[in-house]
């Protein structure tokens, strides 16, 4: 078994890249994507200690993609992470989210909650900034119960702190990643929060005309009946389906690494279909 999505402290996961792949060697997964959002920091620490214990890790990202009316976030597997071109898009969303930091205090200061930037950044422990650290730190400091009303009463789109970001354009993203020699993958679809299944062949089809060659099918929070309705869109595009925890360690502390919630497991063949399709 192996596990296509996962988050270290290079962006808001809590365990660092080693201790991610440590992790996955201990419970006896055969592979792990590290696939940080909009940051590849994590990725040259990741493959060392992978190859040190000869152990595949593949090298990913997830970037935020500009959508209404849910949130899109592509994957990108095998990417090329030292090109150029490839880095400087990246320092472009690490700018945004860097410009975006200073608003979010700034709203929840206002709002009564003496948050600061010092706290927040030591939070993050030197890597990217990202809302579960401010949500974080406002549950250590008792300003709110836990994670999910920090989100819910302040951080969450449409909540009072909320601060937009530049987000690309998700054919551009699918583009960037296509051209570090990466495997384009649209990340849980259920978040997307389209209606229905054909409102979502629509997007994939005009997703899939812009390069896109995958589809997240195994995900803790789809149903068996969403998988199976991802997998009938997968088969008719010719999409390869994928798999991933989404793991972040103690800011999703209900999700194990390789399991999710405890039953899922995704197949090995499933990397080798990201490779095929890669050497295409
Ligand atoms: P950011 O990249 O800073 O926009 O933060 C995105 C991260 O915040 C996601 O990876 C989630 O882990 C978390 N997140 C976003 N919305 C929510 C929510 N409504 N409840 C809990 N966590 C959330
Ligand atoms: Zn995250
Ligand atoms: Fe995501
Ligand atoms: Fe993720």
């Amino acid at each position: 078994m192996i596990d296509l999505h996962t988050h270290t402290t290079a962006s808001d996961g809590s365990y660092s890249p080693s201790e991610v792949v440590e992790t996955a060697i201990k419970i006896g997964l055969e592979a792990v994507a590290v696939t940080d959002h909009d940051t590849i920091e994590g990725l040259p620490e990741a493959l060392k200690i992978g190859e040190k214990h000869g152990f595949e890790v593949v090298p990913g990202v997830e970037i935020s993609a500009e959508f209404k009316p849910g949130t899109m976030h592509i994957l990108g597997y095998l990417v090329d992470y030292k090109d150029p071109e490839f880095l400087g898009k990246m320092n472009v969303l690490q700018e945004a989210r860097r410009q975006r930091n200073p608003k979010i205090i700034k709203k929840l200061n206002e709002l009564g909650i003496p948050i600061t930037m010092e706290q927040v950044e030591k939070e993050a422990g030197g890597g990217q900034v990202g809302r579960p650290h401010f949500a974080s730190v406002m549950v250590a400091n008792g300003w709110v119960d836990n994670h999910n009303q920090a989100f819910n009463q302040f951080l969450a789109k449409g909540a009072p702190a909320y601060e937009g970001k530049y987000r690309m354009d998700p054919h551009d993203a699918i583009q960037m990643i296509l051209q570090a020699g990466g495997v384009p993958v649209l990340a849980h679809p259920f978040s997307l929060n389209m209606e229905s299944e054909d409102q979502l062949a629509d997007l994939l089809k005009d997703l899939t005309e812009a390069g896109l060659a995958g589809l997240e099918v195994y995900y803790p929070e789809h149903t068996r009946e969403m998988s199976e309705s991802y997998l009938r869109l997968v088969r008719t595009l010719g999409l390869c389906p994928t798999g991933g925890t989404d793991f972040h360690g103690a800011s999703k502390p209900q999700i194990k690494l390789g399991k999710g919630f405890g039953n899922l497991a995704v197949e090995y063949g499933i990397l080798e279909g990201l490779k095929q399709r890669k050497a295409k």
